[in-house]
């Protein structure tokens, strides 16, 4: 890998397109690009941020990792037309490119084939990930006439899931249930929760370097190990190996040990 390309100043910076800040932001995900933006800010790598609302042209080739949060059903089908049709193949061909992506649950079921919701027609998604997502509701025929009857069905609760020899810990809300074709690799197994459907013990996807959780919390801060992987994964791309020194993660440490000591 050749030596690292800094930018004329020196600087390494690195580039987050993030998909829909204002209308995906339900569930605090935003939280995941502040961490993005302050373990690199600790090592002084800059970072700038591209919100990619509906409308927003995309550059393929200047976004080093593309973000994506959560939402309920009727914020999926406000972005899911330009999602597919207007930024779909600038996505993927950065994805080819070996951009990172980092995809929680709505954005996560949207760069799959196909999200059926409790209500109306079928969203189309990116295709990206092998996969398709059904309602709970749609899947067993239900009619969802109150929050009693919504909630009976819907994966809510902490998660713990076994990631390449480590736990990632976190919180899923989802009435979907994700089931993955043969070409998708999941992100981890549950130890604890429900993750893609709550019958087969997948969580997540990832193909190329792009990963799909329903893991909310955020995600990264309490889980730096993932965090630290994807930064050096987006780096790699642009800049080859840079210097990228361990961070003190005591605090982020213990935030995990609460977590999974609620599951001992
Ligand atoms: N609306 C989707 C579902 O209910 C995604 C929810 C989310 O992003 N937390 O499955």
């Amino acid at each position: 890998m050749s030596a690292p390309h800094a930018s004329a100043a020196g600087v390494v910076t690195l580039t987050i397109g993030y998909l829909y800040p204002s209308v995906l932001s339900q569930y605090g995900d935003w939280g995941n690009v502040r961490c993005l933006q302050q373990r690199c800010h600790w090592r002084g790598i800059d970072v700038e941020i591209l919100p990619l609302e509906v409308g927003t042209a995309i550059e393929a080739s200047a976004v080093d990792f593309f973000f994506m949060g959560g939402g309920a059903d009727s914020q999926q089908r406000l972005i899911a037309r330009d999602l597919v049709m207007a930024k779909g193949d600038a996505i993927r061909e950065a994805i080819d490119a070996g951009s990172v992506a980092l995809l929680i649950c709505a954005g996560y079921q949207m760069w799959g084939r196909r999200y059926r919701p409790f209500r109306g027609d079928d969203l189309e998604g990116l295709g990206i990930f092998d996969a398709e997502t059904i309602h709970w509701a749609a899947e067993e025929k239900v009619t969802i006439r109150d929050i009693t009857s919504a909630g009976r069905g819907r994966m809510v609760g902490n998660v713990v899931v076994e990631w390449e020899g480590t736990t990632l810990v976190g919180f899923e809300n989802h009435g979907g249930r994700t089931y993955l074709g043969a070409g998708a690799r999941p992100l981890g197994r549950v130890v604890v929760g429900a993750g893609n459907n709550g019958k087969d013990h997948t969580e997540g996807a990832i193909v190329r370097h792009a990963y799909g959780t329903y893991l909310h919390g955020p995600l990264l801060p309490k889980n730096p190990a993932l965090a630290d992987h994807l930064i050096r994964l987006a780096l790699q791309r642009r800049y080859g190996e840079v210097p990228f020194p361990p961070l003190d993660d005591g605090l982020e440490g213990q935030a995990r040990e609460v977590a999974l000591h609620l599951h001992r």
